[in-house]
């Protein structure tokens, strides 16, 4: 262990570092500016736990609910061995789907290494090598991807092959499509989601010699049609993402530049009193915006923490305030209270009329 991985496992107070899986990758990709989400997902810190300690709990994660109904839906598109399923990716991509398919269950071993094993094998020789070869469809392969130094486990609901001569990943959500449109923020968290998955597929072929190229970086996205239960395929392009996630990754592989972030004695292990901890987390920068709400366990945290701070609504609102950065600057700008800086004159003489206006429109004195 080098000197940065032992320093890493006693900031968690010495147990094994959470393990990762593509939401909690494509999460790393959120906030990439914030120092202390890099240690703490660096470290493999239980964020989830440390949330609770400190009495901010993260209130995210789907229903048991949405669980059922997502595992009914893929279980719905998957049926008579994925000949639905051959057909709708086949007509996205645009090409025929061809008389059948080999489709191969590599989900149901419990052995992961044996699964990977297995996946890397039978992946490496789906490589298309002639116009003529049969689809291959592969449920559930088990993918895996280098975070901070640990080798995690991925597995993507699908991955097709020789299917327009490349692999495409496939990705099976419940939520729904509406008159052609999906929820913005449920596409963008499936796109990154994938783009974990298109990554380690490329390393996965690259390390067997392969062009990794051969991965298309255009997912398929299988949904409901409006409120039935009818599977549509569309296509994301995930480039951009997976430029991000790479740089996220390479980050998080440079440890040590992590820990110059953190004071020598910082720690998030989890036996320690809950204002140690609160302390503690308070020395490392943050850099809270609304979207963490959605993607970080400490959001509730952090919000609080960032409460006084114009950057805790967001940043257009940060910017319509002439990137102002506390409530109290701007309140005392506005009011006359406080004489602006001279690059602070433009932003001071709007929020000056601002306050008028508003004034005006209570009926009291600005
Ligand atoms: S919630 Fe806090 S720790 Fe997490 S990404 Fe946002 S600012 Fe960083």
């Amino acid at each position: 262990m080098t000197s940065s991985e032992q320093r890493l496992a006693e900031i968690r107070g010495g147990v094994p570092p959470r393990r990762h899986n593509a939401r909690t990758i494509a999460a790393l990709t959120g906030n990439p500016g914030c120092s202390r989400r890099a240690v703490l997902d660096g470290a493999g810190v239980d964020k989830t736990g440390l949330a609770e300690r400190i009495g901010f709990p993260a209130r995210f994660g789907q229903s048991r609910f949405a669980i059922t109904r997502g595992n009914a839906f893929e279980a719905q598109v998957k049926a008579d061995g994925g000949v639905e399923l051959l057909r709708l990716v086949a007509e996205r991509l645009g090409v025929e789907p061809g008389d059948r398919a080999d489709w191969t269950d590599l989900g149901a071993a419990d052995d992961l290494p044996e699964r990977h094993a297995r996946s890397r094998e039978l992946l490496t020789t789906a490589v298309p090598t002639g116009p003529h070869q049969p689809a291959a469809l592969f449920d559930h392969p088990l993918l895996s991807l280098e975070v901070a130094g640990r080798r995690v486990h991925l597995e993507p609901d699908l991955v097709a092959a020789r299917l327009a001569g490349r692999f495409h990943v496939v990705e099976i959500k419940s939520f729904p499509v509406i008159d052609g449109q999906a929820d913005p923020a449920k596409v963008s968290a499936a796109a990154t989601q994938s783009a974990v998955y298109v990554l380690a597929l490329r390393e996965l072929l690259a390390a067997a010699g392969h062009d990794p190229e051969l991965v298309s970086h255009d997912v398929v996205l299988i949904c409901p049609r409006d409120f039935a239960n009818q599977p549509v395929a569309s296509l994301l392009d995930v480039r951009k993402q997976l430029l991000v996630l790479r740089r996220q990754l390479a980050r998080m592989d440079r440890l040590d530049d992590l820990l110059s972030a953190v004071p020598a004695d910082f720690t998030a292990d989890l036996t320690t009193d809950p204002a140690t901890l609160t302390a503690a987390l308070a020395r490392v920068e943050a850099r809270y915006a609304p979207e963490c709400l959605a993607s970080c366990e400490l959001a509730y945290f952090c919000r609080h923490e960032a409460r006084d701070h114009t950057g805790a609504m967001g940043r257009p609102v940060r910017e319509a305030l002439g990137g102002l950065g506390t409530v109290a600057e701007v309140v005392a700008l506005a009011s006359g209270e406080r004489a602006p800086e001279p690059e602070q004159a433009e932003a001071a003489a709007l929020l000056r009329a601002a306050a008028r206006l508003r004034a005006d429109a209570l009926g009291a004195p600005a």
